[in-house]
């Protein structure tokens, strides 16, 4: 197993690439750390699977190297690359038992027959296909196929990485939970390095404790749960993650004040002056709604309950704000303000999260 290094990577699909549009994968350096797992999130078209693949070897990039420890692997082939992957749709042989299958990948590197045996056993434990083993392939449903895939990324111990680009899209709901822990027993009994590509914040955030999101060609933010949550560090962060997402009001920030259409917000920390276009984030979590004078004047459009807290969605100068509030948080009836935890709030120019130059310390985070 390896560190991976994505050094000065940059992929264009065209011969001759001009400006910075002509590339799936803009300038990107990024470090996948050994035995780790990842999840890497973003929605469709914002080069994912780009990404993956030249990981894998499926791809050679136009630009840049990728290094597997201190070797560099950018021509090498998936094979040299000791690499497993799995894809969104099943690659499986029809005429092949879901055993034999399963045991191609031991079979090709020329493992004994014993091991074969076993392993196969285990995988096929994990995947629920212990009854079938012997069945043809041909014949089987689009879901069963895919458990096989599944499983044959996951029957080489010696692998460098295992690659998942959504592999569970054609698998059914519950199946989907019930195998996404089995990735994740997996990676806890063998430590692993793996990248699970999904465009879906809830199959990320259960994976992985390690989430890297990509949007429009870039890596934005790498964090944990916690962080991506706490302190996205774009925009795209706050509102992609989280539902609702971020409200993000346009704003003027200056010292430890934020001023949004003319009405005043208190911030958590202080900000230098800063250029570009300026907006304040905070959380529906971290929104309160009261009555009077203070805070921010918001028409309530309705409120929505789910489960243990209520949306509540609401106008700020003809644009849509959200407050989550929790069971047994009663919302005033005359309620016609919203009011921000200032520590909560995070500040962004140009998309980006700027840092406080002092900060009052977060707070323990309250569960939802
Ligand atoms: P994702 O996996 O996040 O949905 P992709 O990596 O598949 O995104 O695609 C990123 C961008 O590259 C998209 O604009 C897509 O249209 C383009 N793209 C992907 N594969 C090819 C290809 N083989 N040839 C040309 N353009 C491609
Ligand atoms: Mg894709």
């Amino acid at each position: 197993m390896a560190q991976i290094t994505l050094d000065n990577l940059a992929h264009s699909y065209l011969p001759n690439p001009k400006g910075e549009e002509d590339y799936a994968l803009k300038q990107l350096d990024h470090v996948w750390g050994d035995g780790e797992a990842y999840a890497l999130l973003g929605a469709s078209g914002c080069g994912k699977s780009t990404l993956l693949n030249i990981i894998s070897g499926l791809l050679v990039p136009s630009r840049g190297r990728i290094l597997f420890g201190d070797r560099d692997v950018t021509h090498q082939d998936t094979v040299e690359r000791n690499i497993a992957q799995v894809f969104q749709f099943p690659v499986v042989y029809d005429t092949m038992t879901v055993g034999d299958n399963l045991a191609f990948p031991l079979r090709n590197r020329g493992m004994d027959a014993a091991y074969v045996a076993a392993r196969v056993q285990k995988i096929a434990a994990m995947i629920g296909m212990e009854e079938v083993l012997n069945r043809k392939a041909r014949g089987l449903t689009a879901d069963a196929k895919q458990k096989i895939s599944l499983g044959r990324g996951m029957v080489r111990e010696d692998v460098n990485a295992i690659l998942f680009d959504e592999p569970l899209t054609v698998i059914d709901p519950h199946m989907k939970w019930e195998l996404r822990t089995q990735l994740k027993a997996l990676h806890n009994e063998f430590g692993h390095t793996m990248i699970y590509v999904t465009h879906d914040q809830t199959e990320a955030l259960t994976f992985a404790d390690k989430v890297v999101v990509m949007h429009d060609g870039r890596v934005v933010q790498l964090g944990t749960p916690e962080e991506l949550f706490d302190t996205p560090e774009h925009t795209f962060v706050g509102y992609f993650i989280g539902s609702p997402g971020m409200n993000l009001i346009e704003a003027e920030v200056a010292g430890n004040l934020a001023r949004c259409a003319g009405h005043a917000v208190r911030l958590g920390g202080t900000y230098k002056a800063l250029q570009g276009r300026v907006q304040i984030g905070v959380r529906p979590e971290f929104v309160q709604l009261v009555s009077g004078e203070e805070g921010l004047p918001v028409t309530i459009k309705r409120v929505e309950d789910v489960g243990r807290h209520q949306i509540v969605r609401a106008e700020f100068q003809g644009r849509a704000i959200n407050a989550v509030q929790l069971e047994g948080t009663p919302i005033p009836a005359d309620a016609n303000r919203m009011i921000f935890a200032p520590e909560r709030i995070n500040v962004y120019a140009d998309d980006w999260r700027v840092a406080p130059l002092q900060s009052v310390a977060t707070p323990q985070r309250e569960a939802v």
